[in-house]
């Protein structure tokens, strides 16, 4: 009789232990999506409407970092313990300033990158846009990861209606068929596509330089960030007691230079001068309330500065629904 029991018990047991080991009931499970939310994030600054627009996640390279041996050992060492310290980002802006839509960079298109780059177009639609209602376009500098986005690979302009607006130093140096002779061979590639980009504009005589004192739209002052290229430049908006700062590659690698601003990458035209920039704009940047768009800070990009250490730190702005200066108080 006893041994008859066991022979019941047993399955019994295996029966509840495969329901505590948590199968899944047969009809609750549910697919994974593998889709993300549209690749847009909007902030008020203001009353300027500003739109980050996603164009790539990426991830910088070790050796494109330049600095004294001991601090790029430490790199190489943190990396070791942190395998996403060298996560970035490409990213555009739009300002909506209520008359006029403009764009602050344009991605990588299929300049720069390959296929996991180059979405900013489609951003800009999923953020209730078109490229044709763009009436002006602000160049930081004219790599490929910054206005690849501007024409597609057969000569046409992506931005059919925007006026293209860069620096003149910039303008003169990366489209200059003399300079780009001379410049070494892994550099040819920046020089040819810049021309190749800029040339349907040019050619719709929609390409503008500045100097730097020109007013090219209210409330907006051109601010030269030297060093990177030649012709690197910010541009900041206020807006009621608000500012916003378009940095352009200020900061290439958050996690690493605004600790190091020291550090500089292999594509610093000239690296001095642009660790010169970062030692003159960082401890303004922390000290007054400026929110900063980095093109390659990232998602969305926008974000603070604050002093940390002998560096800085970055705080990404709070998402929110709400389209007031500050979100309500949640004691009211
Ligand atoms: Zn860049």
């Amino acid at each position: 009789m006893k041994l008859n029991s066991m022979r019941f018990v047993a399955p019994l047991v295996a029966a509840l232990s495969s329901l505590m080991a948590g199968s899944p009931p047969a009809l609750a499970s549910a697919p994974q999506i593998h889709d993300q939310a549209p690749g847009f994030f909007r902030l008020k600054v203001g009353d300027l409407e500003v739109t980050a627009l996603y164009d790539a996640a990426a991830v910088f390279e070790l050796p494109w970092l330049k600095g004294k041996k001991p601090t790029i050992d430490g790199v190489a060492k943190a990396l070791n313990q942190d395998p996403h310290l060298l996560d970035a980002a490409d990213q555009g802006f739009l300002v909506n300033t209520g008359r006029q839509l403009m764009l602050v960079d344009a991605g990588a298109g299929t300049w720069y990158g390959g296929p996991a780059f180059g979405h900013l177009a489609g951003s800009l639609r999923s953020a209730g846009y078109t490229p044709e209602q763009v009436d002006l376009v602000l160049i930081t500098h004219l790599h490929s990861d910054h206005v690849g986005g501007l024409t597609t690979q057969d000569g046409k302009r992506v931005f059919p209606n925007a006026k293209v607006y860069v620096a003149k130093a910039e303008s003169d140096f990366w489209l200059s068929p003399d300079i780009a002779a001379k410049a070494p061979t892994d550099a040819q590639p920046f020089f040819q596509s810049a021309q190749a980009i800029a040339a349907p504009y040019i050619k719709a005589d929609k390409w503008h330089t500045f100097s730097g004192s020109e007013t090219i739209v209210d409330r907006m002052q051109i601010v030269p960030l030297l060093g990177h290229t030649p012709g690197h430049t910010g541009y900041e908006f206020s807006s009621k007691g608000q500012t916003i700062l378009f940095w352009g590659d200020t900061i290439h690698l958050q996690s690493v230079q605004l600790q190091h601003p020291e550090l500089t990458v292999v594509f610093d035209i000239d690296p001095t001068a642009a660790a010169a920039t970062r030692n003159q704009l960082l401890p303004k940047l922390a000290r007054e309330d400026v929110v900063i768009a980095g093109p390659h800070m990232l998602f969305p990009s926008l974000g603070r500065l604050h002093k940390e250490g002998g560096g800085y730190n970055w705080t990404p702005v709070q998402f929110t629904d709400q389209w007031a200066a500050h979100a309500p108080s949640p004691h009211k």
